[in-house]
């Protein structure tokens, strides 16, 4: 396993189109913008070095018997798929934002189930070119962005309906050696600080659409992909000299849009070639794991409801009742997004493959909740907070000879807190719930790994719904 050290060493050799601002970054690793986004990665290797985390967040590979990251793991059972959630939820308490490796997990799980059943249905060796690709990104303990979201242009229209070709991701010429790829691939969770990028369809697809259904992996700077970084809510503090007005410092998320100008995939590294039958499973399988994987956001819950009872205690309004009961409805909400990541978990099956999956109802019953809690808990969290959180003067006023004075007596709250503290808390909150780390907990709960209506589709379709309608039935003596 690589420490977080080598990993960022690793990611000065890549040579990635990345631009910001209209400019081209040359130099991803080291801009401020993008450096605490690179942190929070290079946590993921950090705490699988670290002995009291090994269960969670390291794995014995069925490949080669190596203990690895589990992050490059495929679930060889239900307590694999449980320690999955923990090490979300444990990430997510040490980052407080999205810290982008699950996308990679979660593809190469979906990957190892999808390519064997495609063999099995029409005799090609999909799985066995995956399992050469596994066994390299376990080896290397790499990084990979999962990338699955298309523009997808008018949303009335299939992909080959499309006025644009290019608004889903599609191949534009086989070779002998490998095909060409043209596209985009957008909301790309941590693109830039990938070594990897497995391109997987985004929906259902039809015969028609077969140029379409395409999976496969890339190292992250070859030639013809560009990355255009996405703006966040107050963003360019971190380019400021005032580093507490961030909020959190050292970590943040980051998402790019990442476009295929006609790309080169060798055939190795192909995994679904115009199979388009198996596109849907794909995504669901892929989307599941992804709905699970949202334990982050008990773990970045944590925080806020550490920094609500924090900011509380500052404010000295610990002690009124209705303060303590919304910490605990805060709670109360934040361990029920943890029970449905466990539940799914506890409940997963053995695919023919022998991978582990979700069970997929669970899954999405728990992400449904993701859309909603979160808001909920940040509302509560603000609500604690007071409206000093966003009419607080900047640190440089802190520092300043003249006004400086004036905030430290006007800004204290209980009298042996340092303003400092209420101000690094109020910060935290902030940047929690309306700052760069609210695109992770709050917009990304909402949308990430499918909006709220795919999984109330997903729901409807996992019921057993005439199971439910014969107990009512049998017990009202109902015969028909
Ligand atoms: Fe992982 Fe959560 Fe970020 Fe998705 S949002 S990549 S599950 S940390
Ligand atoms: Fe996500």
């Amino acid at each position: 396993m690589m420490t977080a050290a080598q990993y960022e060493e690793s990611l000065r050799k890549l040579n990635l189109v990345v631009y910001m601002f209209g400019k081209r970054i040359e130099n991803p690793v080291d801009h401020p913008m993008i450096r605490p986004s690179m942190n929070a990665v290079a946590k993921t290797y950090e705490m699988a070095g670290l002995p009291e985390f090994q269960d969670t967040m390291t794995a014995i590979s069925h490949l080669t018997g190596k203990r690895i990251n589990r992050f490059t793991h495929i679930h060889q059972s239900r307590e694999d798929l449980i320690q999955k959630t923990k090490m979300g939820r444990l990430m997510g308490a040490h980052t407080a934002c999205c810290f982008q490796r699950c996308v990679g997990m979660d593809s190469l799980n979906a990957l190892s189930i999808v390519t064997y059943d495609i063999d099995a249905r029409y005799g090609t060796s999909y799985n066995k070119r995956f399992l050469k690709y596994l066994s390299f990104v376990q080896e290397n303990d790499l990084i990979c962005d999962g990338a699955m979201t298309d523009p997808k242009g008018d949303r009335s229209l299939p992909p080959s309906g499309q006025p644009d070709p290019d608004m889903y991701l599609h191949v534009v010429e086989e070779r002998k050696d490998g095909i060409v790829v043209r596209g985009a691939k957008a909301h790309q969770t941590g693109a830039v600080n990938s070594h990897e990028i497995i391109v997987m369809p985004t929906i259902s697809m039809k015969k028609e659409d077969r140029d379409y259904a395409i999976s496969f992996a890339l190292q992250s700077d070859t030639k013809g992909i560009t990355y255009i970084v996405g703006r966040q809510s107050c963003d360019t503090r971190k380019l400021e000299d005032n580093p507490m007005d961030t909020g959190n410092q050292t970590y943040g998320g980051h998402e790019a849009l990442v476009v295929f100008d006609d790309v080169f995939v060798p055939w190795e590294r192909v995994f679904m070639y115009k199979e388009y039958d198996f596109a849907g499973s794909l995504v669901e399988k892929f989307a599941s794991y992804h709905r699970q994987s949202y334990a982050c956001k008990t773990g970045v819950g944590d925080v806020l409801i550490g920094a609500s009872q924090t900011i509380a205690e500052y404010n000295g309004t610990l002690k009124a009742s209705h303060i303590k009961d919304k910490i605990i409805e805060m709670n109360q909400l934040n361990e029920t997004l943890y029970c449905g990541s466990l539940s799914c978990a506890a409940e997963g099956h053995k695919e023919p493959s022998g991978t582990y999956s979700v069970n997929t109802l669970l899954a999405n019953v728990s992400k449904q909740n993701v859309t909603r809690f979160p808001y909920e808990i940040a509302r509560l969290a603000q609500d604690i907070a007071g409206g000093l959180m966003v009419t607080l003067p900047s640190e440089a006023d802190f520092r300043s000879p003249e006004i400086g004075k004036w905030l430290e007596k006007y800004c204290q709250g209980s009298k042996d807190v340092p303003v400092e503290n209420r101000m690094r808390i109020l910060r935290l909150i902030e940047n929690l719930t309306l700052g760069t780390a609210a695109v992770g907990y709050l917009t990304e709960s909402m949308h990430g790994a499918g909006s709220p209506q795919a999984q109330r589709i997903m729901i409807s379709r996992q019921v057993n719904m005439k199971e439910k309608q014969a107990y009512a039935k049998k017990l009202c003596n109902i015969k028909e």
